[in-house]
Protein backbone atom coordinates (compact mmCIF):
# COMPACT_ATOMS: atom_id res chain seq x y z
CA UNK A 1 0.00 0.00 0.00
CA UNK A 2 2.94 2.61 0.79
CA UNK A 3 4.42 2.21 -2.51
CA UNK A 4 1.30 3.91 -3.77
CA UNK A 5 2.19 7.00 -1.74
CA UNK A 6 3.72 10.20 -3.81
CA UNK A 7 7.39 10.04 -2.44
CA UNK A 8 8.42 12.63 -5.16
CA UNK A 9 7.49 16.12 -6.92
CA UNK A 10 8.67 18.04 -9.09
CA UNK A 11 7.68 21.25 -9.61
CA UNK A 12 8.60 23.58 -13.06
CA UNK A 13 9.00 26.85 -12.68
CA UNK A 14 10.21 29.23 -10.18
CA UNK A 15 8.48 32.17 -10.69
CA UNK A 16 5.99 33.53 -7.88
CA UNK A 17 3.84 30.18 -8.57
CA UNK A 18 6.21 27.76 -8.37
CA UNK A 19 8.12 29.47 -5.24
CA UNK A 20 4.92 30.00 -3.65
CA UNK A 21 3.70 26.33 -4.25
CA UNK A 22 7.22 24.77 -3.11
CA UNK A 23 6.93 27.14 -0.03
CA UNK A 24 3.32 25.88 1.01
CA UNK A 25 4.15 21.85 -0.28
CA UNK A 26 7.32 22.28 2.08
CA UNK A 27 5.46 23.64 4.97
CA UNK A 28 2.16 21.49 5.03
CA UNK A 29 3.86 17.85 3.18
CA UNK A 30 6.68 18.10 6.22
CA UNK A 31 5.84 15.29 7.81
CA UNK A 32 5.59 12.97 4.71
CA UNK A 33 9.57 13.14 3.58
CA UNK A 34 8.31 13.83 0.26
CA UNK A 35 11.09 14.79 -1.73
CA UNK A 36 10.34 18.16 -3.46
CA UNK A 37 12.51 19.53 -6.06
CA UNK A 38 12.05 23.05 -8.24
CA UNK A 39 13.83 23.52 -11.81
CA UNK A 40 14.11 26.67 -13.49
CA UNK A 41 15.81 28.60 -16.05
CA UNK A 42 17.33 31.89 -15.66
CA UNK A 43 17.62 31.88 -19.39
CA UNK A 44 13.73 32.14 -20.01
CA UNK A 45 13.01 34.19 -16.90
CA UNK A 46 10.35 35.18 -15.27
CA UNK A 47 7.38 37.14 -16.51
CA UNK A 48 8.53 39.93 -14.44
CA UNK A 49 5.00 41.67 -13.15
CA UNK A 50 2.51 41.09 -10.63
CA UNK A 51 2.39 43.74 -7.56
CA UNK A 52 -1.08 44.10 -6.46
CA UNK A 53 -2.56 40.89 -4.20
CA UNK A 54 -6.21 40.19 -2.37
CA UNK A 55 -6.26 40.16 1.84
CA UNK A 56 -6.23 36.22 0.91
CA UNK A 57 -2.23 36.52 0.87
CA UNK A 58 -2.07 37.17 4.68
CA UNK A 59 -3.32 33.61 5.63
CA UNK A 60 -1.00 32.14 2.98
CA UNK A 61 1.95 34.08 4.61
CA UNK A 62 0.35 33.10 7.86
CA UNK A 63 0.01 29.39 7.51
CA UNK A 64 3.88 29.71 6.76
CA UNK A 65 4.56 31.23 9.80
CA UNK A 66 6.11 34.51 8.03
CA UNK A 67 6.90 37.85 10.03
CA UNK A 68 4.76 40.91 8.51
CA UNK A 69 7.16 43.25 9.23
CA UNK A 70 10.14 41.33 7.97
CA UNK A 71 8.28 40.18 4.68
CA UNK A 72 7.04 43.63 3.72
CA UNK A 73 10.92 44.77 4.34
CA UNK A 74 11.50 42.37 2.07
CA UNK A 75 9.29 42.91 -0.84
CA UNK A 76 9.07 46.84 -0.27
CA UNK A 77 5.73 45.62 0.52
CA UNK A 78 2.75 48.90 1.20
CA UNK A 79 -0.53 48.66 2.62
CA UNK A 80 -3.59 48.47 0.31
CA UNK A 81 -7.16 48.44 1.44
CA UNK A 82 -8.68 48.43 -1.59
CA UNK A 83 -8.68 49.42 -5.38
CA UNK A 84 -9.73 52.60 -6.96
CA UNK A 85 -11.74 52.90 -10.13
CA UNK A 86 -11.37 55.86 -12.35
CA UNK A 87 -13.31 56.66 -15.81
CA UNK A 88 -15.22 53.22 -15.57
CA UNK A 89 -18.48 53.87 -14.81
CA UNK A 90 -18.58 57.37 -16.83
CA UNK A 91 -15.94 59.57 -17.89
CA UNK A 92 -15.27 61.82 -14.17
CA UNK A 93 -16.36 59.09 -12.18
CA UNK A 94 -14.09 57.61 -9.33
CA UNK A 95 -15.07 55.41 -6.44
CA UNK A 96 -13.03 52.74 -4.40
CA UNK A 97 -13.46 48.82 -4.20
CA UNK A 98 -12.48 48.27 -0.74
CA UNK A 99 -11.62 45.40 1.25
CA UNK A 100 -14.35 45.53 4.05
CA UNK A 101 -17.90 46.28 4.06
CA UNK A 102 -20.30 48.92 3.84
CA UNK A 103 -21.63 50.34 7.26
CA UNK A 104 -22.82 47.43 9.45
CA UNK A 105 -25.92 44.83 9.21
CA UNK A 106 -29.30 46.53 11.32
CA UNK A 107 -31.49 43.94 12.24
CA UNK A 108 -29.77 41.13 10.34
CA UNK A 109 -30.14 43.42 7.21
CA UNK A 110 -27.56 44.24 5.25
CA UNK A 111 -26.46 47.77 5.25
CA UNK A 112 -26.84 48.46 1.81
CA UNK A 113 -30.39 47.83 1.63
CA UNK A 114 -30.83 51.04 3.90
CA UNK A 115 -28.88 53.12 1.49
CA UNK A 116 -30.76 52.42 -1.16
CA UNK A 117 -34.02 53.52 0.52
CA UNK A 118 -31.69 57.01 1.98
CA UNK A 119 -30.79 56.93 -1.40
CA UNK A 120 -34.21 57.01 -3.36
CA UNK A 121 -35.13 59.37 -0.74
CA UNK A 122 -32.17 61.50 -1.59
CA UNK A 123 -31.00 61.56 2.00
CA UNK A 124 -27.91 59.53 1.49
CA UNK A 125 -24.06 60.31 1.64
CA UNK A 126 -21.62 58.67 -1.06
CA UNK A 127 -22.14 55.21 0.13
CA UNK A 128 -18.41 55.45 0.17
CA UNK A 129 -18.66 57.52 3.36
CA UNK A 130 -19.93 54.62 4.96
CA UNK A 131 -16.97 52.44 4.50
CA UNK A 132 -14.31 52.36 6.76
CA UNK A 133 -11.68 51.19 4.41
CA UNK A 134 -12.40 53.56 1.92
CA UNK A 135 -12.40 57.03 4.14
CA UNK A 136 -8.92 55.55 5.00
CA UNK A 137 -7.75 54.82 1.67
CA UNK A 138 -8.85 58.17 0.65
CA UNK A 139 -7.34 59.87 3.59
CA UNK A 140 -4.12 57.73 3.02
CA UNK A 141 -4.51 56.12 6.43
CA UNK A 142 -4.53 52.50 7.95
CA UNK A 143 -4.17 50.19 10.90
CA UNK A 144 -4.44 46.35 11.31
CA UNK A 145 -8.49 45.73 11.62
CA UNK A 146 -9.72 45.81 15.11
CA UNK A 147 -10.32 42.31 17.01
CA UNK A 148 -13.46 43.43 18.50
CA UNK A 149 -16.41 42.90 16.18
CA UNK A 150 -18.82 45.74 17.62
CA UNK A 151 -15.32 48.53 16.34
CA UNK A 152 -15.78 49.91 12.63
CA UNK A 153 -12.23 49.44 12.83
CA UNK A 154 -12.92 45.38 12.76
CA UNK A 155 -15.01 45.84 9.16
CA UNK A 156 -12.14 45.60 6.75
CA UNK A 157 -9.27 43.23 5.41
CA UNK A 158 -5.91 44.45 4.08
CA UNK A 159 -3.66 43.43 1.30
CA UNK A 160 -0.51 44.40 -0.05
CA UNK A 161 1.13 45.73 -2.61
CA UNK A 162 4.83 44.54 -3.32
CA UNK A 163 7.59 43.52 -5.70
CA UNK A 164 6.37 39.66 -6.77
CA UNK A 165 10.03 39.16 -7.48
CA UNK A 166 11.21 39.67 -4.49
CA UNK A 167 8.50 37.58 -2.91
CA UNK A 168 9.78 34.79 -4.87
CA UNK A 169 12.92 35.32 -3.80
CA UNK A 170 12.18 35.63 0.24
CA UNK A 171 9.87 32.09 -0.53
CA UNK A 172 12.63 30.92 -2.53
CA UNK A 173 15.18 31.06 0.50
CA UNK A 174 12.16 29.53 2.80
CA UNK A 175 11.44 27.03 0.90
CA UNK A 176 14.98 25.87 0.34
CA UNK A 177 15.68 25.66 4.20
CA UNK A 178 12.61 23.46 4.47
CA UNK A 179 14.65 21.31 2.12
CA UNK A 180 13.13 21.79 -1.42
CA UNK A 181 15.99 20.98 -3.88
CA UNK A 182 16.86 23.61 -6.62
CA UNK A 183 17.65 22.75 -10.22
CA UNK A 184 18.76 25.21 -13.01
CA UNK A 185 18.51 24.33 -16.09
CA UNK A 186 15.74 23.79 -19.44
CA UNK A 187 13.08 21.31 -19.59
CA UNK A 188 14.35 19.99 -23.33
CA UNK A 189 12.62 16.82 -23.41
CA UNK A 190 9.52 15.27 -21.14
CA UNK A 191 8.96 11.39 -21.28
CA UNK A 192 5.36 9.84 -20.51
CA UNK A 193 4.51 6.52 -20.54
CA UNK A 194 2.73 4.99 -23.19
CA UNK A 195 -0.47 3.20 -21.57
CA UNK A 196 -1.81 6.05 -18.79
CA UNK A 197 0.00 8.84 -20.38
CA UNK A 198 1.52 10.08 -17.21
CA UNK A 199 4.74 12.26 -16.99
CA UNK A 200 7.57 9.96 -16.19
CA UNK A 201 11.18 12.12 -16.67
CA UNK A 202 12.05 15.40 -17.55
CA UNK A 203 15.22 15.86 -19.54
CA UNK A 204 17.32 19.42 -18.96
CA UNK A 205 19.53 20.80 -21.63
CA UNK A 206 22.79 19.54 -19.64
CA UNK A 207 20.96 16.04 -20.50
CA UNK A 208 20.20 15.36 -16.44
CA UNK A 209 17.27 14.04 -15.76
CA UNK A 210 14.15 14.76 -13.05
CA UNK A 211 12.05 11.98 -12.21
CA UNK A 212 9.21 12.31 -10.07
CA UNK A 213 5.45 10.97 -8.71
CA UNK A 214 3.62 14.18 -9.14
CA UNK A 215 4.83 16.97 -11.89
CA UNK A 216 3.43 20.71 -10.71
CA UNK A 217 3.42 23.01 -13.57
CA UNK A 218 4.15 26.07 -12.69
CA UNK A 219 5.95 27.24 -16.06
CA UNK A 220 3.81 30.09 -16.83
CA UNK A 221 2.20 31.25 -20.24
CA UNK A 222 4.01 28.36 -21.81
CA UNK A 223 2.84 25.58 -20.50
CA UNK A 224 5.63 23.08 -20.95
CA UNK A 225 3.77 19.81 -19.35
CA UNK A 226 0.21 20.67 -19.15
CA UNK A 227 -0.17 21.80 -23.34
CA UNK A 228 3.21 21.44 -24.60
CA UNK A 229 3.25 18.01 -23.57
CA UNK A 230 -0.38 16.58 -22.58
CA UNK A 231 -2.18 19.03 -24.97
CA UNK A 232 -4.95 19.85 -22.51
CA UNK A 233 -6.81 22.38 -24.64
CA UNK A 234 -7.35 25.65 -23.28
CA UNK A 235 -10.90 27.06 -22.63
CA UNK A 236 -10.70 31.14 -24.67
CA UNK A 237 -12.38 33.56 -22.93
CA UNK A 238 -11.30 36.52 -25.69
CA UNK A 239 -14.73 36.86 -26.57
CA UNK A 240 -16.13 38.11 -23.21
CA UNK A 241 -12.48 40.18 -21.92
CA UNK A 242 -10.57 40.68 -25.16
CA UNK A 243 -7.47 42.85 -23.59
CA UNK A 244 -4.62 40.81 -25.15
CA UNK A 245 -1.53 43.01 -24.18
CA UNK A 246 0.21 45.59 -21.71
CA UNK A 247 3.23 46.98 -20.94
CA UNK A 248 4.72 47.40 -17.86
CA UNK A 249 7.29 50.15 -16.04
CA UNK A 250 8.15 51.14 -13.07
CA UNK A 251 8.47 54.87 -12.33
CA UNK A 252 9.67 57.25 -9.28
CA UNK A 253 7.18 57.92 -6.56
CA UNK A 254 5.77 61.17 -5.80
CA UNK A 255 3.74 62.38 -3.10
CA UNK A 256 2.01 60.45 -0.58
CA UNK A 257 2.23 56.87 -0.86
CA UNK A 258 -0.94 55.30 -1.38
CA UNK A 259 -2.82 52.72 0.59
CA UNK A 260 -4.61 51.31 -2.57
CA UNK A 261 -4.43 50.37 -6.37
CA UNK A 262 -5.58 52.48 -9.08
CA UNK A 263 -7.05 51.31 -12.21
CA UNK A 264 -8.24 53.78 -14.66
CA UNK A 265 -10.01 53.45 -17.43
CA UNK A 266 -8.76 54.30 -21.12
CA UNK A 267 -10.26 54.05 -24.60
CA UNK A 268 -8.60 50.94 -25.40
CA UNK A 269 -8.02 49.37 -21.90
CA UNK A 270 -7.20 50.54 -18.42
CA UNK A 271 -3.82 51.57 -16.88
CA UNK A 272 -2.69 50.23 -13.53
CA UNK A 273 -0.71 52.13 -10.86
CA UNK A 274 0.49 50.36 -7.64
CA UNK A 275 2.31 52.59 -4.90
CA UNK A 276 5.38 50.62 -3.23
CA UNK A 277 7.69 51.97 -0.76
CA UNK A 278 10.45 52.14 -3.32
CA UNK A 279 8.56 52.97 -6.34
CA UNK A 280 5.32 52.91 -8.05
CA UNK A 281 4.27 50.28 -10.41
CA UNK A 282 2.64 50.97 -13.46
CA UNK A 283 0.90 49.49 -16.49
CA UNK A 284 -1.34 49.68 -19.43
CA UNK A 285 -3.49 46.69 -20.69
CA UNK A 286 -5.31 47.22 -23.59
CA UNK A 287 -6.78 45.51 -26.75
CA UNK A 288 -4.79 45.55 -29.47
CA UNK A 289 -7.65 45.79 -32.37
CA UNK A 290 -8.45 49.16 -31.21
CA UNK A 291 -4.38 50.55 -30.04
CA UNK A 292 -1.02 49.94 -31.42
CA UNK A 293 1.56 49.26 -29.42
CA UNK A 294 3.54 52.66 -30.05
CA UNK A 295 -0.01 54.25 -29.01
CA UNK A 296 -0.20 52.54 -25.88
CA UNK A 297 2.81 52.66 -24.67
CA UNK A 298 2.58 56.76 -25.34
CA UNK A 299 -0.32 56.97 -23.55
CA UNK A 300 0.97 55.18 -20.17
CA UNK A 301 4.12 57.40 -20.60
CA UNK A 302 2.19 60.52 -20.45
CA UNK A 303 0.33 59.04 -16.74
CA UNK A 304 3.19 58.20 -15.13
CA UNK A 305 3.87 59.66 -11.47
CA UNK A 306 7.69 60.02 -11.97
CA UNK A 307 10.80 59.39 -14.03
CA UNK A 308 10.80 55.92 -15.59
CA UNK A 309 13.02 53.63 -13.65
CA UNK A 310 13.47 50.74 -16.59
CA UNK A 311 12.95 49.96 -20.25
CA UNK A 312 9.16 48.60 -20.39
CA UNK A 313 8.03 45.29 -20.59
CA UNK A 314 5.61 44.36 -23.41
CA UNK A 315 3.56 41.26 -23.03
CA UNK A 316 1.46 39.51 -24.80
CA UNK A 317 -1.39 37.00 -23.07
CA UNK A 318 -5.46 35.38 -24.15
CA UNK A 319 -7.46 35.80 -21.27
CA UNK A 320 -8.65 31.74 -20.46
CA UNK A 321 -8.06 28.58 -18.66
CA UNK A 322 -6.90 25.39 -19.06
CA UNK A 323 -9.77 23.09 -20.14
CA UNK A 324 -8.60 20.80 -16.57
CA UNK A 325 -5.87 22.51 -14.02
CA UNK A 326 -5.42 18.76 -13.08
CA UNK A 327 -4.39 16.58 -15.62
CA UNK A 328 -3.09 13.10 -15.16
CA UNK A 329 -0.10 13.65 -13.02
CA UNK A 330 0.31 17.16 -13.75
CA UNK A 331 -1.22 19.84 -11.42
CA UNK A 332 -1.03 23.12 -13.54
CA UNK A 333 -0.37 26.41 -11.29
CA UNK A 334 -0.14 29.76 -12.07
CA UNK A 335 -0.12 30.95 -15.44
CA UNK A 336 0.37 27.89 -17.01
CA UNK A 337 -3.01 27.07 -16.07
CA UNK A 338 -4.91 30.14 -16.93
CA UNK A 339 -4.63 33.87 -17.08
CA UNK A 340 -7.48 36.43 -16.37
CA UNK A 341 -6.34 40.36 -16.65
CA UNK A 342 -5.36 41.69 -13.48
CA UNK A 343 -7.75 44.54 -13.25
CA UNK A 344 -9.02 42.83 -9.72
CA UNK A 345 -5.26 41.18 -8.83
CA UNK A 346 -6.97 37.65 -9.24
CA UNK A 347 -3.82 35.68 -10.27
CA UNK A 348 -1.67 34.95 -7.04
CA UNK A 349 -4.84 34.06 -5.47
CA UNK A 350 -5.74 31.94 -8.00
CA UNK A 351 -2.29 30.51 -7.13
CA UNK A 352 -3.01 30.49 -3.63
CA UNK A 353 -6.17 28.69 -4.08
CA UNK A 354 -4.48 26.26 -6.63
CA UNK A 355 -1.99 25.29 -3.61
CA UNK A 356 -4.69 24.54 -1.25
CA UNK A 357 -7.21 22.72 -3.40
CA UNK A 358 -4.01 20.69 -4.01
CA UNK A 359 -3.31 20.09 -0.10
CA UNK A 360 -6.69 19.16 0.53
CA UNK A 361 -7.21 16.17 -1.96
CA UNK A 362 -3.34 15.38 -1.93
CA UNK A 363 -3.42 12.09 -4.26
CA UNK A 364 -1.62 8.93 -4.31
CA UNK A 365 0.53 8.07 -7.32
CA UNK A 366 -2.64 7.20 -9.33
CA UNK A 367 -4.08 10.76 -9.53
CA UNK A 368 -7.43 9.32 -9.54
CA UNK A 369 -9.87 10.62 -11.96
CA UNK A 370 -12.39 11.44 -8.84
CA UNK A 371 -9.56 13.74 -7.13
CA UNK A 372 -8.73 15.41 -10.78
CA UNK A 373 -12.44 16.03 -11.51
CA UNK A 374 -13.06 17.78 -8.13
CA UNK A 375 -9.84 19.54 -8.14
CA UNK A 376 -10.90 21.42 -11.54
CA UNK A 377 -14.77 21.97 -10.96
CA UNK A 378 -13.23 24.37 -7.42
CA UNK A 379 -10.75 25.88 -9.73
CA UNK A 380 -13.52 26.25 -12.76
CA UNK A 381 -15.63 27.92 -10.32
CA UNK A 382 -13.26 30.09 -9.26
CA UNK A 383 -11.93 30.84 -12.60
CA UNK A 384 -15.95 31.66 -13.62
CA UNK A 385 -16.83 33.82 -10.66
CA UNK A 386 -13.41 36.07 -11.41
CA UNK A 387 -14.13 36.29 -14.90
CA UNK A 388 -17.62 37.11 -14.07
CA UNK A 389 -16.68 40.22 -11.75
CA UNK A 390 -14.11 41.39 -14.20
CA UNK A 391 -16.79 41.78 -17.06
CA UNK A 392 -19.03 43.65 -14.41
CA UNK A 393 -16.72 46.30 -14.55
CA UNK A 394 -16.55 46.86 -18.42
CA UNK A 395 -20.52 46.74 -18.92
CA UNK A 396 -22.16 48.28 -15.97
CA UNK A 397 -20.88 51.22 -17.82
CA UNK A 398 -22.51 54.25 -19.31
CA UNK A 399 -19.16 54.95 -21.67
CA UNK A 400 -19.69 54.43 -25.48
CA UNK A 401 -16.69 56.96 -26.24
CA UNK A 402 -14.76 54.52 -28.08
CA UNK A 403 -15.11 50.98 -30.72
CA UNK A 404 -13.95 49.12 -27.30
CA UNK A 405 -16.44 50.64 -24.86
CA UNK A 406 -19.08 50.01 -28.01
CA UNK A 407 -17.90 46.28 -28.60
CA UNK A 408 -18.99 46.20 -24.55
CA UNK A 409 -22.59 47.69 -25.00
CA UNK A 410 -23.42 45.43 -27.51
CA UNK A 411 -22.33 42.14 -25.50
CA UNK A 412 -24.24 39.40 -24.58
CA UNK A 413 -23.37 38.39 -21.38
CA UNK A 414 -22.84 34.75 -19.40
CA UNK A 415 -26.00 33.96 -17.77
CA UNK A 416 -24.66 33.59 -14.47
CA UNK A 417 -23.57 37.42 -14.45
CA UNK A 418 -27.27 38.20 -16.06
CA UNK A 419 -28.46 36.70 -13.30
CA UNK A 420 -26.47 38.77 -10.61
CA UNK A 421 -26.86 41.75 -12.48
CA UNK A 422 -30.55 41.44 -12.39
CA UNK A 423 -30.95 40.43 -9.18
CA UNK A 424 -29.20 43.42 -8.40
CA UNK A 425 -31.02 45.90 -10.31
CA UNK A 426 -34.59 44.97 -9.06
CA UNK A 427 -34.63 44.37 -5.37
CA UNK A 428 -30.42 45.60 -4.04
CA UNK A 429 -29.90 40.99 -3.63
CA UNK A 430 -26.02 40.26 -3.99
CA UNK A 431 -26.31 35.76 -4.49
CA UNK A 432 -23.75 34.50 -2.29
CA UNK A 433 -21.47 31.64 -3.12
CA UNK A 434 -19.54 29.19 -1.42
CA UNK A 435 -16.16 29.11 -3.65
CA UNK A 436 -14.83 32.04 -4.92
CA UNK A 437 -12.74 35.74 -4.52
CA UNK A 438 -15.77 38.12 -4.05
CA UNK A 439 -18.46 38.96 -1.59
CA UNK A 440 -21.33 40.94 -1.23
CA UNK A 441 -19.75 43.92 -0.79
CA UNK A 442 -17.02 43.85 -3.29
CA UNK A 443 -20.21 43.60 -6.05
CA UNK A 444 -22.39 46.28 -4.19
CA UNK A 445 -18.83 48.27 -4.59
CA UNK A 446 -18.73 47.82 -8.59
CA UNK A 447 -22.11 47.57 -9.05
CA UNK A 448 -22.94 51.30 -6.76
CA UNK A 449 -19.66 52.40 -7.80
CA UNK A 450 -20.51 52.35 -11.82
CA UNK A 451 -23.80 53.86 -10.83
CA UNK A 452 -26.17 50.38 -11.32
CA UNK A 453 -28.66 51.70 -8.54
CA UNK A 454 -31.22 49.07 -7.68
CA UNK A 455 -34.91 49.77 -7.78
CA UNK A 456 -36.09 47.67 -4.56
CA UNK A 457 -34.59 46.97 -1.26
CA UNK A 458 -35.02 44.43 1.81
CA UNK A 459 -38.44 45.03 2.44
CA UNK A 460 -37.21 44.73 6.29
CA UNK A 461 -35.78 48.06 6.04
CA UNK A 462 -39.26 49.72 6.28
CA UNK A 463 -39.25 48.51 9.95
CA UNK A 464 -37.75 51.31 10.44
CA UNK A 465 -39.02 54.92 10.42
CA UNK A 466 -37.47 57.59 8.51
CA UNK A 467 -35.92 58.94 11.52
CA UNK A 468 -34.56 55.49 12.80
CA UNK A 469 -33.39 55.58 9.39
CA UNK A 470 -31.59 58.54 9.21
CA UNK A 471 -30.07 58.52 12.91
CA UNK A 472 -28.30 54.88 12.54
CA UNK A 473 -27.03 55.59 9.19
CA UNK A 474 -25.40 58.86 10.09
CA UNK A 475 -24.30 57.28 12.80
CA UNK A 476 -22.36 54.84 11.34
CA UNK A 477 -21.01 57.87 8.80
CA UNK A 478 -20.03 59.74 11.49
CA UNK A 479 -18.20 56.80 13.60
CA UNK A 480 -16.10 56.10 10.38
CA UNK A 481 -14.86 59.81 10.14
CA UNK A 482 -14.02 59.79 14.04
CA UNK A 483 -12.11 56.61 13.69
CA UNK A 484 -10.40 57.51 10.76
CA UNK A 485 -9.28 60.78 11.78
CA UNK A 486 -7.75 58.48 14.67
CA UNK A 487 -5.83 56.16 12.59
CA UNK A 488 -2.24 56.74 11.31
CA UNK A 489 -0.95 57.92 8.59
CA UNK A 490 0.24 54.83 5.67
CA UNK A 491 4.01 55.73 6.13
CA UNK A 492 3.84 55.88 9.77
CA UNK A 493 1.81 52.81 10.31
CA UNK A 494 4.83 50.86 7.89
CA UNK A 495 7.50 52.49 10.65
CA UNK A 496 5.26 51.88 13.43
CA UNK A 497 5.16 48.01 12.53
CA UNK A 498 8.62 48.43 11.54
CA UNK A 499 7.82 47.40 7.94
CA UNK A 500 9.05 50.40 6.41
CA UNK A 501 12.43 50.37 4.15
CA UNK A 502 15.84 52.43 4.96
CA UNK A 503 15.07 55.65 3.32
CA UNK A 504 17.85 55.84 1.06
CA UNK A 505 16.15 52.79 -0.78
CA UNK A 506 13.18 55.03 -2.02
CA UNK A 507 13.33 56.84 -5.54
CA UNK A 508 11.23 59.36 -5.57
CA UNK A 509 10.46 62.66 -8.14
C1 LIG B 1 0.30 42.34 -17.29
C2 LIG B 1 0.20 41.50 -16.07
C3 LIG B 1 -0.04 42.09 -14.84
C4 LIG B 1 -0.20 41.30 -13.68
N1 LIG B 1 -0.51 41.88 -12.49
C5 LIG B 1 -0.80 41.10 -11.42
C6 LIG B 1 -1.20 41.64 -10.17
O1 LIG B 1 -1.24 42.85 -9.98
N2 LIG B 1 -1.53 40.79 -9.18
C7 LIG B 1 -1.48 39.43 -9.34
O2 LIG B 1 -1.85 38.70 -8.43
N3 LIG B 1 -1.03 38.90 -10.48
C8 LIG B 1 -0.71 39.69 -11.52
N4 LIG B 1 -0.27 39.13 -12.68
C9 LIG B 1 -0.03 37.69 -12.74
C10 LIG B 1 1.30 37.37 -12.10
O3 LIG B 1 2.33 38.06 -12.74
C11 LIG B 1 1.53 35.86 -12.23
O4 LIG B 1 0.41 35.17 -11.80
C12 LIG B 1 2.67 35.45 -11.36
O5 LIG B 1 3.80 36.21 -11.64
C13 LIG B 1 2.96 34.00 -11.55
O6 LIG B 1 3.59 33.75 -12.74
P1 LIG B 1 4.12 32.28 -12.96
O7 LIG B 1 5.03 31.94 -11.85
O8 LIG B 1 2.96 31.42 -13.23
O9 LIG B 1 4.93 32.40 -14.34
P2 LIG B 1 6.35 33.04 -14.66
O10 LIG B 1 6.67 34.21 -13.83
O11 LIG B 1 6.36 33.25 -16.15
O12 LIG B 1 7.39 31.90 -14.31
C14 LIG B 1 7.58 30.79 -15.14
C15 LIG B 1 8.78 30.00 -14.67
O13 LIG B 1 8.90 28.82 -15.46
C16 LIG B 1 10.22 28.67 -15.90
N5 LIG B 1 10.22 27.91 -17.15
C17 LIG B 1 9.39 28.08 -18.22
N6 LIG B 1 9.72 27.18 -19.19
C18 LIG B 1 10.74 26.44 -18.71
C19 LIG B 1 11.51 25.36 -19.21
N7 LIG B 1 11.31 24.84 -20.44
N8 LIG B 1 12.49 24.86 -18.44
C20 LIG B 1 12.74 25.35 -17.20
N9 LIG B 1 12.04 26.36 -16.67
C21 LIG B 1 11.07 26.89 -17.41
C22 LIG B 1 10.74 30.09 -16.02
O14 LIG B 1 12.14 30.13 -15.98
C23 LIG B 1 10.11 30.73 -14.79
O15 LIG B 1 10.90 30.47 -13.67
C24 LIG B 1 -0.07 39.90 -13.81
C25 LIG B 1 0.23 39.32 -15.03
C26 LIG B 1 0.37 40.10 -16.16
C27 LIG B 1 0.68 39.44 -17.48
Amino acid sequence: MNDEKIKSICILGGGTAGWMTAAGLAKKLESLNIEISLVESEQIGTVGVGEATLPHIRYFNKTLGLDEAEFMKATNATIKLGIEFCNWGKLGDRYIHPFGDFGAPIKDVDFYHYWIKLNQQGLAKRLSDYSYPIVAAENGKCRHPSENIHEIESTFGYAYQFDAGLYAKYLRAYAEKKGVHRQEGKVKDVAMQPETGFITTLTLDDDSTIEADLYIDCSGFRGVLIEQSLKTGFDDWSQWLPCNRAIAIPCESAGRIDPYTRATALTAGWQWRIPLQHRTGNGHVYWNEHISDDEALSQLLSNLDGKPLADPNQLYFTTGKRKKLWNKNVVCIGLSGGFLEPLESTSIYLIQEGITALLELFPDKACRPSDQNEYNRRMDLQFDRIRDFLLLHYVATQRDDSPMWQYFSQMTLPDSLTEKINAWTERGLIQRYEHGAFLPPSWVAVMAGQNLIPRGFDPRVNALSDQELNSQTSAIADAIEKAVSQTTDHMDFLKLIGAAIDETKRTRT
